[in-house]
């Protein structure tokens, strides 16, 4: 079957009613027979038939062995890292997502450190492997400047350096319709499905696929042992969001190449530098090529007048896009890293992931592009 008919046939109809709309089992308990006799559900946080619906379609959809739902993108990286103990390390991506920052700097006092470094250089980030190293944390394209790092060659050089370490994608930004990294070497998938797979900026959901059925059964245990699961009817609401992923992927990734062209034209008036996989002169091009279907749904500029206050006018002027943070939704979204998602971000580390002060970030939504290009085009104005 090919990926779009998966997708779809994967949500299974209820075994009980015929439903073909996912029932949401909104229930703490289940009746049982005897003790312990029962139809395979005890209690929601072991297990949910809602939920069973949403782990079987995004594992389909990741090519993997099973999944997890919890309650947001962050508590399933937080179910990961704590696969670990005192004295592992694990190797991540400079640019990483800063909620994933923050948390692994929380770790750092618990005896879990992290080195960082720029993955889009496989021979620099594997040189760093060694036989503390349990994790080694990707994410392709980052946030904003989609970086893109070849998933492929990192996972067979950091085996053959150290053969237990897994390779971690944090693969959100590209979603499942762009790349499947078990395919391409990963152990472990992430995703915030609360951007691209619920798709509708409605709920907050985070998903883990595995590869291995040891690896499945650890972190069943400590997503039991700690209960961050999403809720019956955010799992409804990712799977209900999830059955139009490809078709928006794909308009969103359309509207993205055209703004990010029309962008590039203005680079003699007043844009400075324009993000974009898709752009042959985006230093990782050749690798997006390769390893992905489409070049994505989100854009990133900079400006001349590289100021706050200029880019500041801009996110306040645009009509279609709406200033906020997060992405992936139907709607484009506006944002200012600098001053919103990487206000925290130390200056000099925010410079060099060239976060420049003017920098913008779009993630486009399904509406038309010629509205799109127009908003774009009077803020700028
Ligand atoms: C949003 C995001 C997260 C965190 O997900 P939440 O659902 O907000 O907890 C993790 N990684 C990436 C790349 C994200 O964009």
């Amino acid at each position: 079957m090919k990926e779009e008919t998966k997708l779809i046939q994967s949500i299974l109809s209820d075994p009980l009613t015929g439903a073909i709309s996912t029932p949401i089992y909104q229930t703490s308990t289940y009746v049982q027979e005897a003790p312990g006799i029962h139809k395979g559900f005890d209690y929601t946080r072991t297990n949910n038939p809602t939920r069973k619906i949403l782990e079987h379609l995004i594992t389909d959809l990741e090519y993997g062995y099973a999944s997890l739902a919890f309650s947001s993108g962050l508590a399933s990286i937080d179910a990961v890292i704590k696969l670990l103990k005192y004295g592992d390390e694990i190797i991540a991506v400079d640019d990483i997502y800063g909620g994933t920052f923050r948390l692994l700097n929380l770790y750092k006092k618990l005896g879990i450190n992290t080195k960082f470094v720029d993955t889009t250089n496989t021979e620099k980030s594997t040189s760093l492997v060694s036989n503390n190293t349990k994790l080694v944390w990707l994410e392709t394209p980052t946030n904003p400047t989609l970086k893109i790092s070849d998933i492929k060659s990192i996972s067979k050089k950091s085996k053959k350096i150290n053969p237990k370490v897994l390779i971690v994608v944090d693969n959100t930004f590209a979603s499942p319709a762009i790349q499947n990294p078990i395919k391409l070497g990963a152990d472990i998938i992430i995703h915030s499905a609360t951007k691209y797979l619920a798709g509708h900026s409605d709920v907050l959901a985070g998903l883990i696929t595995v590869k291995d059925p040891k690896l499945y059964e650890k972190l069943k245990y400590i997503q039991n042992a700690t209960g961050g699961v999403l809720s019956p009817i955010d799992c409804w609401l990712t799977i209900r969001g999830s059955q139009t992923l490809y078709l928006r992927v794909k308009k969103q990734s359309e509207n993205a190449f055209k703004i990010a062209s029309f962008l590039d034209k203005k680079k003699d008036s007043c844009i400075d530098k324009v993000y974009y996989p898709g752009l042959s002169y985006h230093k990782n091009h050749s690798i997006a090529l390769k390893q992905q279907r489409y070049f994505g749904g989100i854009v990133s500029f900079s400006l001349k007048n590289d100021t706050i206050e200029s880019s500041k006018k801009i996110v306040t002027s645009t009509k279609i896009f709406k200033l906020a943070e997060s992405l992936g939704g139907t709607k484009s979204l506006i944002c200012h890293p600098s001053t919103m998602t990487h206000k925290s971000t130390p200056l000099e580390i925010r410079i060099n992931a060239g976060i420049q002060d003017s920098l913008i970030r779009l993630s486009l939504g399904i509406e038309n592009i010629e509205d799109l290009i127009d908003d774009i085009d009077q803020a700028l104005k």
